[in-house]
């Protein structure tokens, strides 16, 4: 599990350099233009965090190792990004790195829980739900796309293709939506017709997980 959620990291870290000035380019329609260079930098850190860390002594669980991970991220990107982004993702992996610790019964589970744990989390410091054109709006729907495949007895691979294609969707869907949270929201109704720069990144995190999950076993 530590070793899939490493290798989506720096994946994640791969796309979101690529992605960086597409990201930013939303968010120069509906915000201030920083939201690729802030993923940029955030997961650039990620990965310079990785690099520093030693490898997981016998000692711990899988789940504890895993959950160590996620949380050093999380911790990361709350001390590396400025924008509104970095302590909305950094809380996210916080609270998906508590659902990791707790005991769960299967890799597939536990993805569920991260989700599930990061999505209330980013509602509860944003002070926002689904509707306002927020990163929320993709991570929202792949939560509970990947609960119902998670229900549905889907292995790891396919509860991640099931959030990937949510948020996708999820993304897409913010477009005609008005901004009633973050920068966006200053610009009234003429946040309406542009896709949320939030919602794209997340959308792309998942992508990325689901690639990442196809690939190779959790
Ligand atoms: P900033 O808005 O400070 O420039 P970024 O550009 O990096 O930070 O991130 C903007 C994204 O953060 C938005 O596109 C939106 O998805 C997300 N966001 C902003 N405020 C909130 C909030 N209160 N709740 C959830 N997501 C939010
Ligand atoms: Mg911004």
């Amino acid at each position: 599990m530590r070793d899939a959620l490493e290798t989506w990291l720096r994946s994640a870290a791969a796309r979101l350099h690529e992605e960086a000035a597409a990201l930013t380019a939303l968010d120069q329609a509906i915000g201030d233009g920083d939201h690729g260079i802030n993923m940029d930098r955030g997961f650039t850190a990620i990965v310079a965090m990785l690099d520093g860390r030693p490898p997981a002594d016998g000692g711990t669980s899988e789940a504890a190792a895993t959950a160590d991970v996620v949380r050093a991220a999380g911790k990361t990107l709350i001390s590396t990004v400025g924008g509104a982004s970095g302590p909305l993702y950094g809380t996210a992996f916080l609270r998906a790195a508590a659902a990791v610790a707790a005991d769960q019964p299967s890799a597939a589970a536990a993805l569920v829980a991260a989700m599930e744990a990061a999505a209330t989390g980013i509602g509860a410091l944003g002070k926002s739900t689904t509707g306002e054109k927020t990163m929320l709006d993709a991570i929202v729907p792949a939560a509970v796309a990947a609960r119902a495949a998670l229900d549905a007895g889907a292995d790891t691979a396919s509860v991640a293709r099931a959030a990937a294609e949510a948020a996708a969707a999820g993304s897409e869907a913010t477009i005609p939506m008005l901004a009633t949270k973050g920068r966006a929201s200053y610009l009234g109704e003429r946040s309406i017709g542009h896709r949320d720069p939030g919602s794209a990144s997340a959308a792309l995190l998942l992508r990325t997980l689901a690639e990442v999950a196809g690939a190779r076993p959790a």
